[in-house]
């Protein structure tokens, strides 16, 4: 994975740059984190031993703003990994115009293996040793994979702690009662909700004749789902890490949120009241779903899922990407050889973090939004940004990254000169 991913750096920022004219002082910034921390934190267990566990923090680039991004949990996390993430990050803030540059962090464990009074002290001891590189104006955390709110609102208590004072914006995606903001839950998958059905809005077919497949049914894949089937889109098949199911005749989500809440399984089925029958679907694997015959397919679980190996398989005429990294640049290639159009990452799933900034912002001035005003916000911004994208990809001729990633490098290119390069001096 970190292999792909410092790729994927190298090849997003060259592909971009062919379409973008930018001082050669922005694009050697941009090739580098601008400060990368590794910190071992001492945990007390409960069986009285001390463990260390290995924790980073990186800032990737902070012109435009404060860095910002959140921290995950997983055996896998590297410093190489956290680093490309963080420049995802940069993007990512960038294609939304938020005034923020990119960050992400990251501790190597596997939380599973934890109880809950070892994980809150390895949350508070992560705290305890980025404390001094971290703050509300300086680099701000958010959940990712693995941490929720709960580990929001202990990271926030520690820092206040240490500051001596209040300070709920060091941190987003805290619960509602320590200042999360409305909406914030649901923000990545409404945030995709609204890129597809702005990009779609462009073509003559119906959502009633449009077919879609999810992988993954979590947090932003089951809501995602929820949307498309109110908006009439027909959700043929969803998955999660057990395995997926496909009903040619659209599935019924909130029976099946239903079902899935209750039994911990999938089954497609009709639920009146607190009964469930079972309708008639086949049970599909993870690689099945990705290569079913539909016309919107959302990669909504994990990274690197569409790859060299796999992408000529691909029949949807449309990916979005809900998951951070779902294709990799081998699999771009084929995939957009082939005609089909992907709509990035940093761009679908950029609803988090544009409801962070709201909560950001909320935490600042004390003035707290209704879930409706966060809502009407959130969609001014997503389809804005989304129409701006698109528009680009028409003029340009290009795909849909490559013109998310000419419009980020635009915003942050032009803030890297302002500041002062070379050339703006001699000139
Ligand atoms: P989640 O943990 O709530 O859900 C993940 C889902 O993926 C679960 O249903 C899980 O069963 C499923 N899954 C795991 N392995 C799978 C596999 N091999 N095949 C199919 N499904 C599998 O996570 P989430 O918050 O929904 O995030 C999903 C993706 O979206 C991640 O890549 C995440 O980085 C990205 N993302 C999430 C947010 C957010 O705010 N939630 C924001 C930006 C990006």
């Amino acid at each position: 994975m970190p292999t792909s991913l410092q790729n994927d750096i190298g090849d997003r920022l060259s592909q971009a740059l062919q379409h973008v004219s930018i001082s050669e002082d922005a694009i050697e910034q941009l090739r580098y984190p601008k400060a990368s921390l590794t910190v071992s934190i001492p945990v007390r267990m409960d069986d009285g031993s001390l463990r260390m566990f290995q924790g980073y923090r990186v800032r990737y680039d902070d012109t435009r703003g404060p860095t910002k991004g959140g921290v995950r949990y997983h055996p896998r996390v590297t410093l190489e990994e956290v680093q490309s993430l963080a420049f995802w990050m940069t993007f990512k803030c960038a294609v939304m115009d938020l005034p923020f540059g990119g960050a992400k962090g990251g501790i190597a464990l596997d939380p599973k293996e934890l109880s809950k009074l070892e994980l809150e002290r390895l949350s508070r001891g992560y705290i305890d040793a980025i404390a001094d590189f971290i703050g509300p104006d300086v680099d701000i955390l958010a959940p990712d994979m693995y941490t929720n709110a709960t580990i929001m609102g202990w990271m926030m208590d520690r820092y206040s702690t240490i500051r001596r004072q209040h300070a709920p914006a060091v941190v987003t995606g805290k619960p509602l009662t320590l200042g999360g903001s409305q909406r914030r839950d649901t923000a990545t998958a409404m945030g995709a909700y609204l890129a597809i059905a702005t990009i779609m809005g462009k073509f003559s077919q119906k959502p009633n004749q449009t077919t879609v497949a999810i992988q993954g049914f979590g947090n932003a894949g089951a809501v995602l789902a929820t949307e498309l089937a109110q908006a009439g889109y027909k959700v043929v098949a969803v998955s999660d890490s057990q395995g997926g199911i496909y009903a040619k005749q659209g599935l019924n989500i909130p029976s099946l949120r239903q079902y899935k809440e209750a039994n911990r399984s999938m089954k497609a089925v009709y639920c009146q009241g607190s009964v469930c029958n079972v309708v008639e679907h086949e049970v599909i694997s993870n690689e099945e779903l990705l290569q079913l015959d539909v016309d919107i397919l959302i990669p909504a679980a994990l990274g690197n899922q569409i790859t060299g190996e796999n992408a000529h398989k691909i029949r949807a005429k449309w990916i979005f990407e809900v998951a951070n990294g779902p294709i990799t640049p081998h699999g771009d290639r084929i995939l957009a050889s082939r005609g089909v159009q992907v709509v990035p990452d940093i761009l679908v799933n950029a609803g988090g973090v544009t409801v962070s900034y709201f909560e950001w912002l909320q935490n600042r001035s004390g003035l707290y939004w209704r879930g409706e005003e966060v809502s009407q916000r959130l969609q001014e911004r997503m389809v804005h940004e989304t129409e701006c994208v698109w528009s680009l990809a028409q003029e340009k001729d290009i795909d849909c990254r490559t013109a998310a990633y000419v419009r980020g490098l635009q915003r942050l290119g032009e803030a890297i000169v302002a500041k002062g390069t070379r050339d703006y001096y001699l000139s």
